[in-house]
């Protein structure tokens, strides 16, 4: 039966896709839902499902791809690249469907299902990327490109699928692939190494204090949080301070003591240099097998091989653009600095102590009054007017109606997988459903920090799908009763989210695997910040931000201290970001034979940030190489610059949208036909240019972040 079903799959793929193979289980995931959208079972899915749907969503791809390869007749494009794009989408479907679960219901049974299927799926995709027979074929219909007459976004296609399978090593030979194999199960296991190195030496690096007066500054609610997690270690009457994942620790900006300070900032930026969880010969081994691994496949380097498949292309390139960037952040932190110290200097004459020079671990306790004498205003002031509902409905949903004519309606009938989640059926202009939009904004115990966007389903006109996507925040549930009442950095990230979101229902595209937010990473943050610009635009926040409980519009002044409070920091901030970015470019630009040893770490940070222009003692690197989790534990090797490359695709666009009128239709719908509905169908950047007209510029960037020339110091 399943053999037969397989054969038919190159004619009738939609027959899996409604899940006939398996139709007589009653796992609800191995068959496409029959809820509008096909919104999946929430109320019908129970952990048990996810293994066996897993198994047999690898299963049918392997038939799939088998059906393809034991084709009689000769490779063509729609039975090799079609046929290829087609499958796997039971897997992707399960798979969409427990990495979100998973994300924001990281239960141990979970944690446990996805620590058993990591290595399942990653051998799964070496197992299709590196078949022989699949490489053939795909690679018959590519050296024929120049005469199939394809299509634009079946060009595209082909070239995706080539590059993947290349890029995986389909082109080297048996010995070479056994070499590469083995590599990326040493670069994963030093990867998941790294990760826990890290993680012990955090702990470890946290700072035992033994008088409570020595914790003067902090609230105390985090006087009692440093008690509980002392007397957590056993150290019943002392005071424990954790580490924060950055360089810099938030608690800082309170602590009035000095000498503490120091000690914490020491014991942070120390992590993972020598002492039991020493991650220097890890993250020198890993850059070495890198660099091994990038010159079997033809690169110069690990960082030529990763953002060969980014829009930024080169190394080159990110150097370029930072270099336009870093001496203009650099010059802010420096007059900021200036500035504390002034601060400084006039504590130590009022307390006539022994004056000294701004240190890193001072940075954040002066910056901290400066930010109270220049804006003055505090949290309590401000979150009456920014109500989550309003905000939503009347802010994100409203900027969205008036750019690209989308309007939302709530869908109580559809299941959910927590009470408090809500879904939203959004429709086009012309009345038609587009998808759906689930908000999931609360923070819970098993879910995990930060925010994000997954998609549940992506559209392809070629499976007849439309997108169902979520966001997901970690807002603080109030009291019953209570109204939820937020930040501007909140309301900053339901934007932020949102444009993700966007990214994914907006979708109009052919095939799946170039579906809405399946961009690069440098690239997928682009449509993502370009929409929290809406968050400041004077006629939206006007229409969201009133008193939730008077209606009044919150005060123009206050407002616009609140604005002006967005681009304090700023020069701290750019700098500690640019100098790890260039961290990470620097140590994957090595060839193997020139990585240093595990000794030579630290000296190699400080040539490297030299080099790059960007060192500067006050402001360190976001991370220091041993705890920089990014690049030697996730996804992100060679990757860290991404956020602040597409941030400047993003400003760009804000730029020109304000010279062409801003918040009008006309400027969505064009902004939406050139990239938001686009997907990966034609190269990112070309996206880009298409609608910019040019390719990326820095001046709109600097703008925003109030780092051009004459915007003034620290939005004084
Ligand atoms: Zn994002």
């Amino acid at each position: 039966m399943r053999r037969l079903i397989a054969a038919i799959l190159v004619i009738a793929p939609s027959t899996l896709t409604h899940g006939a193979a398996d139709a007589a289980s009653d796992n609800p995931l191995l068959q496409l839902s029959p809820l509008p959208y096909h919104i999946p079972q929430f109320d019908r899915i129970r952990v048990s499902d996810y293994v066996p749907a897993f198994a047999a969503g690898m299963r049918a791809q392997l038939r799939e791809v088998a059906a393809i390869t034991h084709d009689p007749a000769p490779p063509d494009f729609r039975n090799t690249i079609v046929a290829l794009d087609r499958s796997g989408q039971l897997l992707l479907r399960v798979g969409w469907i427990f990495d979100e679960l998973n994300a924001n219901s990281n239960t141990p049974e979970m944690q446990k299902i996805d620590t058993e299927m990591a290595p399942r799926r990653s051998a799964h995709r070496d197992a299709i990327n590196l078949d022989h027979a699949l490489w053939q074929r795909v690679d018959a219909v590519y050296q024929q490109r120049g005469s199939l007459q394809l299509d634009a976004e079946s060009r595209q296609l082909l070239e995706r699928w080539h590059a993947r399978m290349v890029r995986a090593g389909a082109r080297l030979g048996g010995q070479q692939q056994a070499r590469l194999r083995e590599l990326n199960a040493q670069i994963a296991s030093l990867s998941s190494r790294f990760g826990q190195n890290v993680l012990k030496a955090t702990a470890a690096g946290a700072v035992v204090v033994e008088r409570v007066a020595d914790l003067d500054g902090l609230s105390a609610a985090d006087v009692s949080a440093a008690a509980q997690a002392a007397a957590a270690r056993g150290l019943t009457g002392k005071w424990l301070i954790t580490l924060q994942n950055t360089t810099q620790q938030p608690l800082l900006a309170q602590l009035t003591n000095r000498a503490l300070r120091e000690r914490i900032f020491t014991a942070s930026v120390q992590r993972g240099f020598g002492g039991d969880a020493d991650n220097t010969a890890v993250l020198t081994q890993l850059v070495r097998l890198r660099a091994e691994r990038a010159a079997l496949l033809g690169y110069d380097s690990h960082a030529a091989y990763a953002l060969e498949d980014e829009s930024a292309g080169t190394p080159a390139a990110v150097r370029k653009l930072f270099a336009q960037i870093v001496p203009a952040a650099l010059a802010r932190a420096r007059a900021d600095a200036a500035e504390l110290q002034k601060l400084i200097d006039a504590d130590v004459a009022a307390r006539h102590g022994a004056a000294f020079t701004l240190q890193p671990w001072d940075w954040e306790f002066y910056a901290e009054r400066l930010r109270k004498a220049r804006y003055n205003f505090d949290q309590a002031q401000v979150a009456p007017y920014f109500e989550l509902n309003r905000v939503v409905e009347d802010g994100v949903f409203y900027a969205a109606h008036q750019l690209y004519g989308l309007s939302f309606k709530e869908r109580k009938d559809l299941p959910v997988y927590q009470p408090e989640v809500r879904v939203f059926e959004v429709f086009d202009a012309d009345g038609q459903g587009l998808g759906l939009f689930i908000a999931d904004y609360f923070a819970r115990d098993s879910k995990q920090g930060g925010a994000w966007m997954n998609p549940y389903l992506e559209q392809s006109r070629l499976l007849g799908m439309k997108a169902v996507v979520s966001n997901n925040l970690n807002i603080a549930k109030p009291g019953p009763g209570q109204p939820v009442l937020l930040s501007f950095e909140e309301v900053t990230t339901l934007f932020h989210e949102f444009g993700h979101a966007l990214h994914g229902l907006l979708s109009d595209v052919e095939y799946p695997s170039l579906s809405g937010t399946e961009t690069p990473p440098d690239f997928v943050e682009y449509p993502s910040q370009y929409n929290e610009m809406w968050a400041r635009d004077p006629q939206v926040v006007a229409h969201f931000a009133h008193h939730y409980q008077s209606g009044a519009p919150m005060p123009p002044e206050l407002l616009a201290r609140v604005l002006a409070a967005q681009r304090f920091e700023v020069g701290y901030a750019t700098t500690e970001y640019t100098a790890a970015a260039l961290l990470d470019l620097a140590w994957y630009s090595l060839p193997a034979a020139q990585v240093p040893d595990a000794a030579g770490v630290a000296a190699f940070e400080a040539s490297a940030l030299q080099d790059a222009g960007v060192a500067y003692a006050p402001v360190p690197p976001r991370y220091r190489s041993p705890y920089f989790s990014h690049i030697f534990n996730n996804d992100y090797s060679a990757g860290y610059y991404a956020y602040l490359w597409s941030e400047v695709l993003a400003r760009d666009t804000g730029a020109w949208l304000y010279a062409h009128g801003g918040l009008t239709r006309a400027n969505g719908d064009y902004l939406r036909k050139q990239v938001l509905s686009r997907g990966r169908s034609a190269e990112p950047l070309d996206l880009f240019r298409s609608f910019y007209g040019s390719g990326p510029e820095i001046g709109p960037l600097l703008e925003y972040r109030g780092l051009a020339t004459g915007q003034a110091g620290a939005g004084g």
